[in-house]
């Protein structure tokens, strides 16, 4: 399936001018490292608008998460257009592509996951922190617990699909909601969901239950 959610322009102007937290910049890049379509856009974006960002002088405390992201990307090897091995016998392309998986330290099936409930999770940790990136496995068939946000919520699907009350989310799509939005993502039946979630602020869940043992699991 091709991909149908896409990068809003001011999205790809924030992270060009260097201003987003570099949790939301990584979700950005890994989505650039998955989509064709919107590297095209953030190519004509940086061609553009280059000359314009050389004037401004950029906030020094985005700066330092900036360059830390910029090093990181500069370090880790580019994103190739074909999967690394194909068609021999057990090779198959990562899951997740850089800079991604430089900053989890490996691919999906080395994580070590944390129980959460209705899903497990693996915080990623940035330098800035000032937003939460996280892997996220739904199972296959289930819910996460339904929620709304405080600030803004980028979700990349990197593995399965999940579908809420915007639609059906495959590889590569992203999802960005805020405090307008309650949903409630559910895996679909075919393969637990696996997706990069970065938020800037804890998320308002209905269930009291799970707001009880938010502080514990930093969600
Ligand atoms: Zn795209």
């Amino acid at each position: 399936m091709s991909i149908i959610h896409h990068l809003e322009e001011d999205i790809l102007l924030d992270h060009a001018a260097g201003t987003l937290a570099e949790g939301f910049s990584l979700a950005v890049a890994t989505h650039l490292a998955i989509c064709p379509a919107c590297r095209e856009r953030y190519a004509m974006i940086e061609g553009t608008g280059g000359a314009l960002l050389e004037d401004i002088e950029p906030a020094p405390d985005t700066d330092a998460s900036w360059q830390s992201l910029r090093t990181r990307i500069a370090d880790a090897p580019l994103p190739t257009a074909k999967p690394a091995r194909r068609g021999s016998a057990g090779g198959s392309a990562p899951i997740l592509p850089e800079p991604l998986r430089s900053y989890v330290g490996s691919d999906v099936d080395a994580i070590r996951w944390k129980a959460m409930p209705g899903a497990a999770q693996f915080i990623i940790q940035t330098r800035d922190g000032r937003a939460v990136a996280r892997l996220l496995r739904i199972p296959a068939g289930k819910p996460v617990p339904e929620h709304t946000h405080r600030g803004m919520e980028m979700t990349l699907v990197l593995s399965g699909a999940f579908s809420d009350e915007d639609g059906t989310f495959t590889r590569g799509d992203i999802e960005i909601a805020d405090g307008s939005l309650t949903h409630q993502p559910v895996a679909t039946d075919d393969a637990d969901c696996i997706c990069l979630a970065v938020t800037e602020a804890p998320l308002k869940f209905k269930s009291w239950i799970v707001r009880l043992f938010q502080p514990v699991l930093g969600i």
